[in-house]
């Protein structure tokens, strides 16, 4: 039986990035994926910012199309239209992308183990079953890349992030504005509903949120589509981290720890980048040769100096959210259609750390009554 210094639960983007960083330091790496075929199903719309794809280090095969905007549009039609002038956003195929991750860190040296699921814990040893029958594979670091189900973080009796979101998507055919994508605040009243085109007059329609996500979608798509619905997906985005983001000599990383950023439900961006955090931890802890909380610790030090400001933000904004009308959101949408306003969409929006263009904005004085919509929604905890 072979030991390993870290295996890798999970060949998600996460737990392909996590095996590629540990391999790439000469650490024995196993990456185990439960199904047959990496990619599959696929669970995303595939949006990623231009810096979160170059987290992925992968060729551009997986990208379908560019994005350079955005619409957001109100169920009492009011519009919000952004243009940054060049592409700030690709549209993957997330197969294609996930395989290229996982054959990357097969390349740096990690076993890469198909069909091989995690089925508990045995000490430092992680029970598996699949394709050969049960086993068991010996570690000294554990990464737990395993989604936002995370049955490892499940057999080790970790708390789960507090905020778990339906997602409900489907390809269909609608000839759109190639470069922008579609917001709908109203599709999804605690979320929103996004149209993100795909090239060749296709896109992405999908919402996520928290009730009533098959009705809501059937009316969202009825409003929108040209044609038929064709290739729908389910999926669940954690919103929240997890109250501690390791432990048991394990540490948890993409949306097993709940790291999808709450304004967007993007996940891969934090994802791939907790990931190489992980990975330098495992790396020190196998080097000192203690796994135990003191050293492990330091992941949560990284990420948290990373982007733990922006998940915190994008809760609090999460939250205000919830306290809005259709009427609120709509008024805003109104307030924030205004050129000075639009430009600094343009030159500070960040899709990956929202945090410093709404910041801004909110001292923008033509946009101070914004602050009365959001005072009732407790906008002093956002601004703080
Ligand atoms: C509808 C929808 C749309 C989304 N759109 C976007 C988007 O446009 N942009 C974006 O950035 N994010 C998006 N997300 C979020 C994004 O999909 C996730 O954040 C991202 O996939 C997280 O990557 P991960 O590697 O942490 O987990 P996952 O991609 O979920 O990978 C986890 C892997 O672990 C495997 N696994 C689970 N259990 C076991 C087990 N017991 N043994 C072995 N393997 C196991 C799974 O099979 C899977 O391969 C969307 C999510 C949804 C639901």
């Amino acid at each position: 039986m072979r030991h390993y210094d870290v295996v890798v639960v999970g060949a998600g983007p996460a737990g392909s990035a996590a095996a590629r960083h540990c391999a790439e330091q000469g650490l024995s790496t196993c990456l185990i994926e439960e199904h047959g075929t990496i990619g599959y199903p696929v669970q995303c719309a595939g949006l990623l910012s231009e810096a979160a794809f170059r987290e992925c280090r992968v060729s551009r095969r997986s990208i379908l199309h560019e994005v350079s905007g955005a619409r957001i549009i109100t169920a009492q039609g009011s519009e919000l239209s952004f243009d940054a002038g060049r592409t700030r956003a690709f549209v993957a195929d997330r197969a294609i992308l996930d395989r290229e991750m996982a054959m990357h860190a097969a390349d740096a040296g990690a076993d890469v183990r198909l069909k091989t699921a995690y089925s508990g814990r045995k000490g430092q040893a992680v029970r598996t079953r699949g394709v050969h029958g049960r086993g068991e594979i010996p570690f000294r670091v554990l990464i737990a890349a395993d989604g936002p189900r995370s049955p490892v973080a499940r057999s080790l009796g970790m708390p789960r992030p507090p905020i778990f979101l339906a997602g409900l998507q489907a390809e269909i055919i609608r000839h759109m504005d190639g470069s922008h994508v579609e917001l709908y605040p109203d599709a999804s009243p605690e979320f929103f509903g996004w149209v993100i085109p795909i090239g060749k007059g296709r896109a992405r329609i999908g919402l996520a949120g928290t009730q009533d996500i098959p009705e809501r979608f059937r009316m969202f798509c009825r409003g929108i589509c040209d044609g038929g619905v064709i290739h729908l997906v389910s999926g669940t985005v954690p919103l929240g981290v997890m109250e501690k983001t390791y432990g048991h000599a394990t540490l948890f990383v993409g949306d097993a720890a709940g790291f999808p950023k709450p304004t967007s439900g993007g996940g891969v961006y934090t994802g791939v980048r907790s990931a190489a955090h992980a990975a330098a931890v495992a790396g020190e802890a196998c080097l000192r040769n203690d796994t135990t909380d003191a050293v492990l610790a330091g992941y949560e030090q990284r990420w948290k100096a990373d982007f733990g400001r922006e998940l915190e933000f994008g809760l609090r904004v999460y939250r205000l959210r919830q306290q809005l009308s259709p009427v609120d959101i709509d008024r805003l949408v109104r307030l924030l259609n205004d050129p000075g306003i639009i430009d600094d969409i343009r030159q500070f929006g960040d899709m990956d750390r929202p945090a410093a263009v709404i910041r801004h904005l909110l001292k923008n004085p033509k946009l101070f009554p914004v602050l009365g919509i959001l005072l009732k929604g407790g906008v002093r905890q956002i601004i703080k």
